[in-house]
């Protein structure tokens, strides 16, 4: 099943002679439970597609579906409840609050959505990423790497069809990168989650079931990794 579906979409910031054509007539699907890595050189259009399809900037033309849902039909407090629900998303510098603890930080999509905290949920959560110790620690007592992994706990933590990640691992060593991707890797197979990453790095690239290039905000490949 298509969880995904993205139909002739393009994106203009701005308006007349200095407007720019980010993303320029972009369309595919991706089945549950894909891992699905995006590539192409810097300013060709890949954090514009992720912020499209996470529901944080509108398409200028075209549609997004997530789970049969078309995205931008929704008004605005509906599309903010959609996203909270629906769509995980990892940023590469991690955007946690500073003055909430991990355990707050992690939690905080449910507290929004008035939704209870599911103990068990979040303990293995925690469990997996090794943040149990650290839970009442704030965001600045801990390393780069593991405030990523709260960061992960925070986009899963709702149980979303789709998490994406814009240069998860762009901050991060060589070591924590692989970590990192190893993480992500094993809990969306558990869950069955889509996994769409922005990378730059093509031994992550690789590890993905397809890679989509992007250049000049145009898919000019889509190739599904054989192993
Ligand atoms: P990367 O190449 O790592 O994906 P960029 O440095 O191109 O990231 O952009 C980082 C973020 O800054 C983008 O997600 C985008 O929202 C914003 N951005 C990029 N270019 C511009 C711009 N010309 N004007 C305003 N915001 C921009
Ligand atoms: P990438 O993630 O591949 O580096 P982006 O999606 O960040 O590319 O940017 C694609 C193009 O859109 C670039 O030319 C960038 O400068 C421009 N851009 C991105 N965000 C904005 C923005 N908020 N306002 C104006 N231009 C932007």
């Amino acid at each position: 099943m298509d969880i995904l579906k993205v139909e002739h979409v393009s994106k203009i910031y701005g308006k007349g002679e200095t407007s720019v054509k980010a993303l320029d007539d972009v369309s595919f699907s991706v089945e549950q439970g894909q891992f699905v890595a995006i590539i192409g050189p810097s300013g060709s259009g890949k954090s514009t597609l992720l912020h499209i399809l996470g529901g944080v900037d509108t398409p200028t033309k075209g549609k997004v579906y997530v789970d049969g849902n078309d995205m931008y039909t929704l008004n605005e407090s509906a599309l903010a409840i959609f996203r909270r629900r629906q769509i995980g998303l990892i940023y590469q510098f991690y955007n946690l609050i500073p003055v909430l603890n991990v355990e707050e930080n992690i939690t905080l999509p449910l507290l929004l959505d008035h939704r209870k905290v599911e103990q068990k949920n979040l303990d293995e959560l925690v469990d997996i990423l090794g943040l149990s110790t650290r839970l009442s620690h704030l965001p600045n007592e801990l390393s780069g790497g593991q405030q990523q992994r709260v960061s992960i706990a925070r986009a899963l933590i709702a149980s979303p069809t789709l998490v994406l990640a814009d240069e998860p691992t762009g901050n991060l060593d060589r070591k924590n990168s692989e970590e990192i991707v190893a993480l992500l890797k094993q809990l969306h197979k558990e869950k069955n989650q889509t996994l769409i990453i922005i990378t730059h790095d093509e031994s992550i690239a690789l590890q993905a079931d397809r890679i989509i290039s992007i250049e000049d905000g145009r898919i000019v490949k889509d190739e599904v990794i054989r192993k």
